[in-house]
């Protein structure tokens, strides 16, 4: 026997309708490419997204067809997030800080037919052009008045023009709610990249975990400023978060230094950011060199890496800015947990807690989650054994674009490639990425607690270990650090700072000092690429040893 309740589809072209009948007097903000400080409402929104959908078909842009984007967080980004989805084409969101063969690449596997840019990217895109044999159209997301007055890419489009030659008179379609709305791409540090292809219902589902309480805790009070980009994984969902509570949204544009994030917080009077752990630390340096302070900001989202209590200290004691630790991957569009504190943390120490902060959280509804040995046998929730985190649920990967590398998930569960641990209230903490565990003579050490530990040194601005070869040991871990301009810290202060706060043996073999630590297109470590630089650095240093007839470290 059925219920007998109204069955509408889940879909993005609702938030926003949403968000213009219950909420259109809300504003979003943006500091745009062009200099200056743009703001309008959701209804503004919601109209022009109507104009925008009716130009793309008028493009002959078919439903299920890819319309990429290379832009910054934007209200036109924005406008391109509903009307690309909401007429039932998709919208795939370029990463611009990938390597141009790569964007090349992407493009062409996702078969985009249609590229949007902000004109910061017109020269990537010039370069690019005539590799990008699918694109039908390129549209440049300005005005008459910033159109070069030549450019490479045959007829390229104006984007405020495209819009003003529509009107806003047009209904969204009924489209089925498994329909395909939005394209990512994994980052591919392992082989290339894959896409992910979400759904209407997907997203919406995600969007509706997200906004609960103790998941980002994201209500019509709220200010948003999301740091992380829309082409990382939807911005972790922000901008349809946003619609469906009635959010202000802020956009910075493409100015992401600490200043300038600062005055926007300021001025505009945000409550909630989200950004992953590298672009907080120049943002905190700015605001404790200025000795300046947030006045409406009350929390911000950490992840995409983890979080290190350091960061969190400083944020909950030095700026009563709560921190909401979260892990998610592409793969799961993107949240899966968060670490929001239950009843039983309240009788807590300040130590017990630090170390329930630095956990990745607690599954919101609708994702489910394992810890699995090598065997794939679940392993108990201890908080102590490690083992590799499988999740499955309503907004987690099927499978890849195109079947790309087969079937991904293993008895209906995805392995996520994490080494986890999760304890009996639930809480998961990511150990390490498994291609980044340590394996020092059988046995792991978790990267992720060394790096953290490192941070808390008040010399050190970042922090990555690595696992090094060793002649002895097969692999010891190696520290690789960036030191606070102005301040100076030894190997040894470095290795003594690790005494009594981790078995002895945990200990890294060597500490590299570097300028800068490599970051990837999304601002996470790559430590890949020092593992290639530094994976020899223990083997040359016994030898180096052996040759003065001293004897080696270990
Ligand atoms: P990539 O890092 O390859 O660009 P994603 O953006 O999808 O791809 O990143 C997903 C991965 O990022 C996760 O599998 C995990 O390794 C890492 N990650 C995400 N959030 C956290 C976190 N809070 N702590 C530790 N690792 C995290």
């Amino acid at each position: 026997m059925n219920g007998q309740m109204m069955s509408q589809p889940l879909l993005i072209s609702a938030l926003l309708n949403h968000a213009e009948r219950h909420h259109g007097k809300r504003e979003i903000v943006s500091r745009r490419v062009e200099g200056d400080i743009h703001r309008y409402t959701f209804r503004d929104l919601a109209a022009r997204a109507r104009r925008l959908a009716k130009a793309l078909n008028e493009l002959g842009v078919k439903p299920g067809e890819r319309v990429g984007t290379l832009a910054w967080n934007g209200y036109r980004h924005m406008e391109l997030y509903y009307a690309v989805s909401g007429s039932g084409a998709v919208l795939h969101t370029l990463n611009p800080r990938l390597h141009s063969d790569q964007l090349v690449w992407i493009a062409e596997h996702a078969e985009d037919r249609v590229l949007c840019f902000d004109l910061t990217f017109l020269p990537l895109v010039e370069a690019m052009a005539t590799r990008l044999k699918g694109i039908r159209q390129f549209v440049l997301l300005t005005d008459r008045a910033h159109m070069p007055a030549q450019s490479t890419i045959p007829n390229l489009l104006c984007y405020e023009e495209l819009i003003a030659a529509q009107d806003d008179r047009y209904q969204w379609p009924t489209l089925d709610e498994n329909s395909a709305s939005s394209l990512c791409y994994t980052s591919g540090t392992t082989g290339n990249p894959k896409g992910v292809l979400y759904s209407h219902r997907s997203t919406v589902l995600h969007t509706y975990a997200s906004v609960m309480p103790d998941a980002l805790n994201v209500s019509a009070r709220d200010v948003i400023l999301p740091v992380v980009p829309m082409f990382h994984v939807n911005a972790w969902g922000l901008p349809y978060s946003a619609c469906m509570v009635g959010a202000k949204l802020v956009f910075p544009g493409a100015v992401l230094d600490g200043k300038s994030l600062y005055e926007l917080f300021e001025s505009e009077d945000v409550t909630m950011s989200a950004g992953v752990p590298t672009v907080w630390q120049s943002l905190l340096a700015h605001v404790a060199a200025d000795k300046l302070k947030f006045s409406t900001m009350r929390r911000t989202v950490i992840g995409g890496s983890a979080c290190p209590p350091s960061m969190t200290r400083a944020f909950e004691r030095d700026h009563d800015v709560k921190v909401i630790h979260v892990w998610g991957m592409t793969e799961l569009s993107p949240l899966g947990t968060t670490c929001v504190l239950k009843p039983v943390h309240d009788s807590l120490d300040e130590q017990a807690l630090a170390s329930v902060k630095a956990k990745q959280g607690r599954s919101l509804f609708g994702i489910d989650m394992k810890i699995v040995g090598p065997d794939g046998d679940e392993l108990p929730w201890d908080g102590q054994t490690s083992g590799e985190l499988m999740v499955r649920g309503a907004w987690v990967v099927d499978q890849y674009l195109k079947g790309e590398g087969g079937d991904p998930l293993i008895d209906g569960w995805f392995p996520t490639g994490d080494m986890a641990a999760i304890d009996d209230d639930g809480f998961m903490q990511i150990t390490d990425r498994a291609k980044d565990v340590i394996k020092s003579g059988g046995e792991w050490i978790g990267s992720i607690d060394l790096e953290n530990i490192a941070m808390a040194h008040p010399a050190v601005s970042m922090a990555a270990c690595i696992a090094a070869k060793h002649p002895k040991w097969d692999e010891r871990p190696l520290l690789v650090v960036v030191t606070k301009s102005e301040q100076k810290v030894t190997r040894e202060e470095m290795l003594a700072f690790y005494e009594g706060k981790i078995a002895k043996w945990w200990t890294p073999d060597d500490v590299v000092f570097l300028d800068a630590i490599p970051l990837g297109a999304t601002g996470k470590m790559l430590k890949n690429r020092l593992r290639e630089e530094f994976g020899n650095h223990l083997v040359s240093m016994a030898t180096a040893l052996e040759l003065e007839g001293q004897v080696s470290p270990q």
